[in-house]
């Protein structure tokens, strides 16, 4: 039996990981998903935890790493820090990628993800990680961070478990609790209540507002991605309209 667990590097599977670890529970993996597109915040943060699990956790197991590469690969990093991020496999599929079947076939590059197609999703997380365990065997029990507040994120299944709800704990206190232990993503979460790519489109008006504002070189990015992109960014605005309709609010 492996037991994994599954770090996004957000507050919840943050204060799951450091729960588990104090109350001894069972640990084998800590997996963490590259899709290239979290906030450098974020992989500043993970950094940190990994010094933090060797200074206080010394037999834990280290931080994992996995990313889908542009041929298919997969990369597994363990022990090591992530220096940065790479959105290569992010970008490659996004804009250059030449489907081979379906109605779209011959079109090039998904575009931006919509609510019906997260292809970034399935292809550079969920598919990785699915690839990654079976390596494992099939004996593997996933441990994800929702919190008690979130009982409509949890799958009931018989090999994944929810420390943080199981033990009654909310968002609002696992995100006190990283306080506590000295994580604060750079104020990240004085920004935003949940993490995802900095670049998902699926973020919703107000999120993508406060990335306009605060994060103006992420956002410059953005426009660039956007140009580059043979669907919109959303189907009501594109970054530019989303740009002036901000400037127009400020005002
Ligand atoms: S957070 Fe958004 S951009 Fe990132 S993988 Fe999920 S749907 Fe795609």
């Amino acid at each position: 039996m492996k037991h994994i667990v599954n770090l996004s590097g957000g507050k919840d599977s943050t204060a799951m990981l450091l729960l588990m670890l104090e109350q001894q529970m069972p640990i084998d993996y800590i997996i963490f998903c590259d899709t290239g597109k979290d906030f450098p915040q974020m992989i500043k943060h993970l950094n940190l935890l990994a010094s933090y699990l060797m200074s206080n956790f010394p037999n834990a197991p280290r931080i994992t790493t996995i990313r889908l590469e542009v041929d298919n690969s997969i990369t597994v990093a363990t022990g090591q820090i992530i220096k940065q991020s790479n959105s290569k496999t992010y970008d490659h599929f996004m804009f250059e990628h030449i489907k081979t079947k379906g109605k779209n076939k011959g079109k090039k590059g998904y575009g931006w993800a919509t609510m019906l197609c997260r292809w970034c999703t399935s292809k550079l997380k969920t598919d990785t990680i699915a690839r990654f365990c079976k390596q494992l065997g099939d004996d593997v029990i996933h441990y994800v961070g929702i919190a008690y507040d979130e009982p409509n994120r949890i799958k009931y299944k018989p090999n994944y478990r929810y420390p943080l709800f199981e033990q009654h704990i909310t968002e609002k206190q696992a995100l006190q609790y990283c306080y506590d232990g000295g994580f604060d993503w750079d104020g990240l979460y004085e920004h935003f209540d949940r993490l995802s790519c900095w670049c998902c489109p699926l973020k919703n008006l107000k999120e993508l507002k406060v990335l306009w504002k605060f994060y103006p070189e992420l956002w410059a990015e953005l426009k660039e991605m956007d140009d580059k992109s043979y669907n919109k960014f959303r189907a009501d605005y594109s970054i530019l309209e989303l740009e002036q309709k901000f400037i127009m609010e400020e005002k």
